[in-house]
Order: C-alpha cells, then structure tokens, then sequence
C-alpha cells in the first residue's frame, strides 16, 4: 500500500487513469486531504462507494503519532512526532496576532553541523519523506481543530526546523507543491519559507521549479567568521552564496529575501560586522533577521547584548534589520533548539 500523500496532483492523475479512474477525481480527492483534513476515503461523499473502496485498499493517509506536546507560556507550542520507522522529529506552532504559523522538519537531524545549533550537534539520521514533511502541517491542525475554524487559521509555512531542507530537495518540494495545491486554504507561495545554510546550486534550482521566501542563514559578514560556525561555508561560500540569490531575486523580483542573523557574543556582534555586512547586503533586494542566540547544554556561545546597537546600524544604512522576537524558548522550541531523538532515546 502506498501513502497518498507522497502522489503530487499529477501522480494521482495518472495512477487514477491507469486504475480505470476519471482523472478529475485526484482533484476531488486532493480537496478532501488538503482543506478538509480527511483520515480515510469513506468520508470523501462526492465519491462512489465502490470507488472508496478501491482507494483504501491502494493507500494508506499518514499520520506521525503526537509522542508529546509541550506549550510554552507566550502560547508556542512544540510537537514531538514519532514515525513510523520510530525515529522522532520536532515541530513548532507559533501563534501570532494576524498569523498563526507553523516551523516544519525536513529531516531526522541535519548534516551541516553549524556549531550553534543544537540539531546539527545531535547528528544526521535520514531524509523525511514528502509525506512525513505535509503530516506536521496536518496533524497540527488536527490537534488544535483548525480544519472547520472560520477564525483560526494556520497561515503561514516556515521549513526552518530539523534539517537542511535543500538537502532533501525532492521531497521538499513535492511537499510544497501539495500543500500550495489549494489555493482556497491560503498557502500560497508568499507565506511559505523555506530557510537554507546556503546550497547555491539548490537555490538556483528553485527559483526555476517553485520559488517562495527564501531566508538564508548568513549568520556572518565575511567568510573567515562563517567558515568557524558554519564549516558548511567551505563548499559554499558566501560570494557563491549571494551570486546564487542576486539570480533567485532576478526571477523574482516581488520576493525579497531575507538574510537571518544570529548575533552570538564576540565572535558576530561587532560595529564592525555590522558595517561589514551592510556592505555586503547592499546590492541585493534584502532584509536581515536578527536573531537572539538561544543557549542549549553543551554548546559554548554565549548570547549577544548588542542586538540593538546592531540592528540600529544597519537600520541607519537603510537595511531592515528587525530583532526577531524570542518564542518559545521555555520549551526549547526557540531557533536552534529543536532536536531529534533516535530509537533508543524516544520518549
Ligand atoms: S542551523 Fe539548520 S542547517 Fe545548521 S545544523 Fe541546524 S538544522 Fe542544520
């Protein structure tokens, strides 16, 4: 039995043709998963029974299992998911006054290892598949019944949790592709972004297949700093990098892209990077997030006091440079912080 969830619109179509299906019916289907959240084929109404029938019986609907939920006093909420191979991932439901948004995983760890970041000190397991990546969205507005809210809606997609999205690029996309299907739900490719430590080639590949707001982890004004916290700096290199995002905003120009900063004490946080980075941003349609390290056990960064001097820099040379608000940071679901748990440490 295959999960529906991983078939595009496309895949379904063709599947449906093959099985002796009118191909319209993957559009019907597609509606019952995505807006109204279906968990079996027998509720799809505008279905025949017989057909019902002969869908539950090809596929299966994914869903992780919730293994905890933690809720943070400014109303954060951190899910941990346990999959089917029983590795665990985090996701994080941020509510905010006019958005409600949703920071998803792309893998059971990360690679790339930035030394500030507690995923990436906790090692690579594997890729999640396009359906483990659509079923956080889902599952969290199963669990806060968001599918019949008229007021309540989870707005916003951010892959910037468990992983380096662009490593799992396949499944990423196919993951936004399906959930930017229905239009009438709101996900449109503006409120979707995905977050990279810097994969040029990849970058580039998206802005042809299917771009949305790209945020990418500069973290540094100059390669000598990145390289010593993010050693991923030494394949691609912030010249690649930004090469790479002057062509991403040529193919679109309404989509400015944002540069997140995380200010880390004495190693980022000088007047001088701040000039530096200034100089370096200025050619590009760009704003800069600063963002207020999170400490974790075991990591030896300390967190900037500086962040508004900063941001008043580059504020001053025209840069938005916002100071990204802290969430959840009692839960550990702050930036930084998510962490993946193998077999043996599962809660
Ligand atoms: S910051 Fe992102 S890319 Fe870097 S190690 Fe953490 S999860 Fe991976």
């Amino acid at each position: 039995m295959d999960g529906i969830l991983n078939c595009t619109i496309g895949e379904l179509e063709k599947i449906f043709e093959n099985n002796g299906f009118p191909k319209y019916r993957a559009k019907q289907v597609f509606v019952w998963l995505y807006r109204f959240g279906s968990r079996a084929f027998d509720g799809m109404t505008n279905i025949s029974r017989n057909m019902q029938n002969e869908l539950s019986k090809m596929f299966y609907i994914y869903r992780p299992i919730i293994a905890n939920v933690r809720h943070s006093s400014d109303g954060t909420i951190k899910f941990l998911f346990q999959l089917a191979d029983l590795n665990t991932i985090e996701t994080v439901f941020i509510p905010e006054t006019r958005r409600n948004t949703i920071c998803i995983s792309t893998q059971v760890g990360c690679t790339v290892g930035c030394k500030f970041c507690n995923t990436g000190y906790n090692g690579f397991i594997r890729n999640l598949t396009a359906e483990e990546i659509i079923s956080q969205f889902l599952a969290v507005k199963d669990y806060l019944k968001l599918w019949d809210s008229e007021k309540e809606r989870l707005s916003n997609i951010v892959y910037m949790g468990m992983g380096e999205p662009l490593f799992n690029y396949e499944n990423v996309l196919k993951s936004m592709q399906n959930l930017m299907y229905d239009e009438n739900e709101g996900i449109s490719r503006r409120r979707i972004t995905l977050s990279t430590s810097g994969i040029a080639p990849v970058i580039e590949q998206l802005a042809k297949d299917l771009p949305c707001r790209l945020a990418i982890s500069l973290h540094a004004p100059n390669d000598y700093i990145r390289s010593q916290i993010m050693p991923i700096n030494n394949i691609y290199n912030i010249e690649s990098i930004l090469n790479t995002c002057k062509i991403y905003s040529n193919y679109h120009k309404y989509l400015k892209i944002t540069f997140e900063y995380l200010l880390l004490k004495d190693i980022n946080d000088t007047d001088e990077c701040a000039h530096e980075l200034i100089a370096l941003l200025k050619p590009i349609h760009a704003k800069v997030n600063l963002i207020q390290f999170n400490q974790w056990k075991g990591c030896s960064f300390a967190p900037s006091k500086r962040a508004q001097r900063f941001s008043n820099i580059l504020q001053k040379a025209g840069l938005e440079a916002p100071i990204r608000a802290r969430r959840g940071v009692d839960i550990m679901a702050a930036c930084g912080q998510l962490q993946s748990h193998g077999r043996e440490e599962r809660i």
